[in-house]
């Protein structure tokens, strides 16, 4: 197996089928090596070349797909959710340190005017009509930082993709993901899941996370397969899709898996004709009734997976074999050493007791950026390795295979999609009517969780919960947004004096919800 992503695709044979959309013409692994020439060309023109970070901010579809491949074979990606608003922009783009930002070409969102704050290279990438799946022209609209490139091929050691973590107890993280993390990952993935060159993914994953950037492309290309990209999760578009894009699985997040039972009866014909070898889900806990539905109703495994930013994405995953799936676990380990770590002291312990899941191996990080200190509380070397808190706790069966009892962060885990607590409760504190406000998760039984803020209002104002709301709608993307805020007159307080958001929800009432 490669250790660089151009390593990975080095051996495909050409005239294989690479990149699929509707109404496009397939895009061939010899047409994904000319687009990786053309936008090497293109971001050296620019300046842009090893090392240097390129913002990516697209909608979800083939062109996300390939500007992520081929960019990260010439420099750095850093992709972001287009649902940002310009603050949000603002924070990732100057964290980042990034250099240059891709739009489509006809965008004119938030992230421009946060790009040009930074002087950032404005490059827009432009679809010929008539071009195949994921081909483009980057068209360079100047400004900002240009020097001299490094014209060199990024290697095994360079970061390949940057993301941030939700960032709980402090700022969001950065997490760099070397060219071999990300290879690592994709060889596991392809490995856990028999992928060949027949298979076919529906991605249906927002491209600007972990999960859809290895599981459904790097892990799919890896093997030669091909990707057909859809422009995002709709469970209309979901099934019109399964009908013609000739796919043999897909990978979601538990809340879609929900949505497409929610709409199988009517599509029973287009699911049998489909006949999907397997369906995967990862991201967030699959309750065990909804994957005995999904298997019933796809008459094929549901293969359960425990994937994580850090860990480039998948950690453990459920044996293929009919009936090797184990409800309420996320399975084996599927690439990392995975084993269990006593939560205060930096030790190993037995499989069988409850402690944090701590991982090693190529896939993972070599650590947050500039963060020492997070650096410190997160990783330790024990048997000659060095080990990752993954922040979930969890056990071991007598088989091997690995159940989560619980989360030891306060990461929100709305659907899939992680919210820091932190980062809401900023927000609220700047309405100048709140004087106190804590975010915390409120379970809930479609999405897992949802989002619940406690706020205390100042002495004489007037504001209401939906004012506060409103007002945090301006600031955040949607689905960071509270649903529920209680106004309060104090916010209870744990044995120790410290808000404790964790269980807050069951103590003011709101589990239920
Ligand atoms: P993405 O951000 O692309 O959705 P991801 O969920 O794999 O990918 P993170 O956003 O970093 O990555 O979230 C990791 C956390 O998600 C884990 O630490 C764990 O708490 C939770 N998680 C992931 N998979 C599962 C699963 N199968 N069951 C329960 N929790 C999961
Ligand atoms: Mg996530």
């Amino acid at each position: 197996m490669s250790d660089t992503i151009a390593g990975l695709l080095a051996d495909i044979p050409g005239e294989r089928p690479a990149l699929g959309a509707e109404g496009r013409d397939w895009l061939s692994y010899a047409g994904l090596a000319a687009q990786v020439a053309e936008t090497r060309a293109a971001l050296h023109a620019a300046g842009i070349g090893r090392g240097d970070r390129v913002a990516i901010v697209l909608p979800n579809g083939p062109e996300m797909a390939s500007a992520f491949v081929t960019v990260a074979q010439v420099a750095t990606t850093a992709p972001l959710n287009p649902a940002y608003r310009e603050e949000e922009f603002e924070f990732y783009l100057g964290d980042l340190d990034a250099r240059a930002l891709i739009v489509a070409d006809d965008y004119d969102g938030p992230a421009i005017a946060a790009a040009r704050k930074f002087g950032l290279r404005l490059l827009r990438l432009a679809v010929e009509p008539g071009a195949p799946a994921g081909a483009y022209r980057l068209k360079n609209e100047g400004g900002g930082i240009a020097g001299t490139p490094d014209t060199a091929a990024p290697e095994a050691g360079d970061v390949a993709l940057i993301l941030h973590t939700s960032g709980t107890t402090s700022r969001p993280k950065i997490v760099p993901l070397l060219q071999s993390n990300v290879a690592a990952s994709a060889g596991n993935v392809a490995r856990s899941l028999d992928l060949t060159a027949e298979d076919r993914c529906m991605n249906v994953m927002p491209l600007f996370h972990i999960h859809g950037l290895i599981a459904a492309v790097t892990a799919t290309l890896s093997s030669g397969g091909s990707i057909w990209c859809s422009q995002g999760f709709n469970a209309l578009r979901f099934f019109a899709e399964l009908k013609t894009s000739g796919a043999t699985w897909y990978t979601a997040v538990p809340t879609m898996h929900q949505a497409i039972l929610a709409r199988a009866g009517r599509n029973e014909e287009i699911i049998r004709e489909a006949g999907l070898r397997f369906l995967r889900s990862s991201s967030a806990s699959l309750p065990a009734p909804v994957m005995r539905a999904l298997e019933e109703t796809f008459g094929a495994p549901v293969i359960e997976a425990y994937g994580m930013t850090e860990a480039a994405h998948q950690m453990a995953c459920n044996p293929l074999g009919r009936g090797a799936q184990k409800p309420g676990s996320v399975g084996v380990p599927a690439g990392p050493e995975v084993r269990l770590a006593d939560e205060a002291e930096d030790r190993l312990i037995g499989s069988a007791e409850t402690g944090e899941v701590v991982i090693s191996g190529p896939n993972v990080t070599p650590g947050y950026e500039s963060n020492p200190e997070a650096n410190a509380k997160s990783f330790f070397e024990a048997e000659g390795r060095r080990w990752f808190r993954t922040g979930d706790q969890g056990t071991f069966d007598g088989d091997g295979y690995l159940s989560l009892t619980g989360r030891l962060k306060e990461i929100i885990n709305r659907g899939g999609e992680k919210i820091s607590p932190l980062e809401v409760d900023t927000v609220l504190l700047e309405h100048p009517d709140v004087a106190q406000a804590v975010t915390f998760a409120i379970p809930h039984p479609k999405l897992g969780e949802e989002i619940g803020a406690a706020v205390v209002i100042r002495e004489g104002a007037e504001a209401d919960a939906r004012g506060i709301r409103d007002y945090a709608s301006g600031r955040l993307a949607d689905f960071k947004v509270p649903r529920q805020i209680v106004v309060l007159d104090e916010i209870p307080k744990g044995a120790t004096g410290k808000i404790q958001r964790i269980g807050l929800a069951e103590k003011l009432g709101l589990a239920n919800a």
